[in-house]
């Protein structure tokens, strides 16, 4: 991290106190940027699920601040909080086949190296991200219905009425994020979400439901079923005393407003019957048949406007097969932080810069995970063009992808983002000096 000199003479409004906008926050604080958060909720909060994040951002945490990352470890569940499970402590999924003479076999062991896989309940995790947020920067209630820039700075309209002016915004709202959609008007209705193809049952269910419905192993072993046209995921979380739970299918079509409806058990059976043993012991142990849509983003043309930029889902939300989102949201928020805090960046100008660098360098990687999420759900599905469910394709197919997504050097995405900020300052007070 380069240390900060000068007094920075800037602030950022943050909008949305989700993952990506609390690390953002963290992060530059760490660095003296002054920074105001505002949240639409009455308090910071997430649903209780389950979040498994994957090696690169669990090796950015500590760079944004190293709190990050302790507090990330400290509630982590791994396979080894299984007795009699520590030698899946490298594992990331097994891979089980759901159907066909091979159902229940495992077509393959995923390793996650070096961390394994581990996952946090996302509430505990948010709770804790917020105990590095002074109260007094932490704005609640203030739902974001209007920005515009003018000469100087940014000013923000919020809909209680309360208004509010910064020098640099970051929208970090979310899907639906309503900075966007002021940032990028031109490309209004290309930057809605839109409907993936896939809805899906979620459910945490306690250890003990878990082992009926599938037994031991595949209770404590973190397993992704693969089925042709759906697939199921299962991942231990809070020390093991629960399980997180998914089951994801192929549609088409998603005739409704709302993006969660109510569905009955039969509706899972519908979906899932022909899905073998595991898959029918979960429909039939998981509480709650509501249906989610899985919305993704399209891949929209800049992260920035000028004092204006849009980070996490706001800029990239992705399907949630490949496990990639937060951490994508985390990564964002380490080269944000690393050039905001760069002691050269001192006035909003420059900050301006830092947005530019920004948008370089993540907007590649964070639209191509949203592509490779969407292939990996068809991956699962067996369903993917020139793989299908041929074992050994599949199995190099998976860890291809996966050292694509995991293998990525941190550290140089910052640097990069620092050398195209730094020509980009350079450039403009060249300009300056040629006017004067
Ligand atoms: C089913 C499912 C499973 C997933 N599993 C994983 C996983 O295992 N691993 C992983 O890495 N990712 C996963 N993801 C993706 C991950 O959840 C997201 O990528 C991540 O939560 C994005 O964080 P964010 O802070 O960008 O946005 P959000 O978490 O959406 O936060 C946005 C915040 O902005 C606030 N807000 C919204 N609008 C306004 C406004 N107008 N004004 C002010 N505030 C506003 C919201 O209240 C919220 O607090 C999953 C996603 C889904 C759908």
């Amino acid at each position: 991290m380069a240390s900060a000199t000068a007094e920075k003479q800037f602030t950022v409004a943050i909008v949305g106190g989700g993952i990506g906008g609390l690390t953002l926050a963290a992060g530059l604080l760490r660095r003296n940027v002054r920074v105001q958060i505002y949240e639409a909720a009455a308090a910071f909060k997430e649903v209780g699920l389950g979040l498994t994040i994957g090696p690169a951002a669990h090796r950015a945490m500590p760079l944004i601040d190293p709190k990050i990352r302790e507090i990330y470890d400290s509630l982590i569940t791994t396979h080894a909080d299984s007795p009699g499970y520590e030698r899946f402590r490298q594992t990331w999924f097994e891979v089980v086949w759901a159907t066909g003479d091979q159902a229940g076999d495992v077509l393959m062991d995923l390793k996650a190296l070096p961390s394994g896989q581990t996952t946090v309940r996302r509430a505990d995790f948010l709770d804790a991200l917020v105990a590095l947020i002074p109260p007094e920067i932490a704005h609640f209630g203030k739902r974001l219905v209007h920005l515009a820039e003018t000469a100087t700075g940014v000013d923000l309209e919020f809909d209680d009425g309360m208004t509010a002016n910064a020098d640099v915004v970051v929208g970090c709202d979310g899907i639906r994020s309503k900075v966007k959609e002021f940032m990028l008007p031109e490309e209004c209705g290309d930057t809605l979400p839109r409907y993936s193809g896939m809805y899906g049952y979620r459910a945490v269910l306690d250890m003990d439901t878990m082992i009926e419905a599938v037994g031991e192993h595949r209770a404590r072993v973190s397993t992704m079923y693969v089925g042709k046209g759906a697939y199921g995921i299962s991942y231990p979380i809070m020390r093991a005393q629960k399980v997180n739970v998914g089951l994801y299918t192929l549609q088409d079509r998603w005739d409704n407003e709302e993006w969660v409806r109510p569905a009955s058990k039969e509706d899972m059976r519908r979906d899932f019957g022909y899905m073998g043993e595991h898959v029918n012991g979960l429909v039939e142990h998981m509480p709650d048949p509501s249906q989610w849509a899985i919305f993704e983003h399209p891949h929209i043309s800049t992260y920035t406007q000028s004092r204006v930029a849009i980070l996490g889902d706001a800029a990239h939300a992705s399907t949630p097969h490949q496990g990639a989102g937060a951490g994508q949201a985390i990564e964002d928020a380490h080269v944000l932080a690393e050039l905001l805090g760069d002691p050269r960046v001192v006035h909003a100008e420059q900050a301006i810069a830092a947005f530019k660098g920004y948008d370089e360098v993540r907007r590649p990687r964070s639209q191509r995970v949203v592509t490779t999420s969407k292939e990996n759900a068809f991956l699962l599905c067996l369903c993917l063009d020139g793989v299908g469910d041929d074992a050994e394709k599949l199995q190099k197919t998976f860890q291809e992808r996966l050292r694509w997504l995991w293998d990525v050097d941190v550290e140089d995405q910052a640097e990069r983002g620092r050398r195209i900020m730094l020509q980009e300052i350079s450039d403009s007070e060249t300009k300056v000096e040629s006017v004067l």
